[in-house]
């Protein structure tokens, strides 16, 4: 079955959760999202308006809208980011000619 005719029905989300490290020990933390088709190993891209970037309070999509990086914390704990990071404001159509 070709990407083009598989309908989409299984998915793989694959979740990355990275330690942010700077001149500190341990600056922040987020989480990287991507999500494929199980079946044709498709990549979908994540729509809404992001920017681009890393940044430890501010949700940021990568170039190509296949992986989403959100900032977590350990629940209860204060608030330890400190890496404010950089984040790049355009507005990005989905890719694939349905804009
Ligand atoms: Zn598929």
């Amino acid at each position: 079955m070709s990407k083009a005719d598989c309908p989409h029905e299984n998915f793989g989300v694959f979740a990355e959760v990275n330690r942010i490290t700077d001149a500190q020990p341990l600056t922040a933390f987020a989480v990287d999202l991507t999500v494929r088709c199980a079946d044709c190993q498709l990549e979908f891209e994540f729509l809404g308006d992001f920017p681009g970037g890393i940044h430890c309070e501010t949700t940021t999509l990568s170039p190509d809208r296949a992986r989403l990086s959100i900032p977590i914390k350990p629940r209860g704990q204060e608030w330890i980011g400190r890496y404010r990071g950089f984040s790049v404001h355009s507005k990005l159509p989905p890719s694939g000619g349905n804009a």
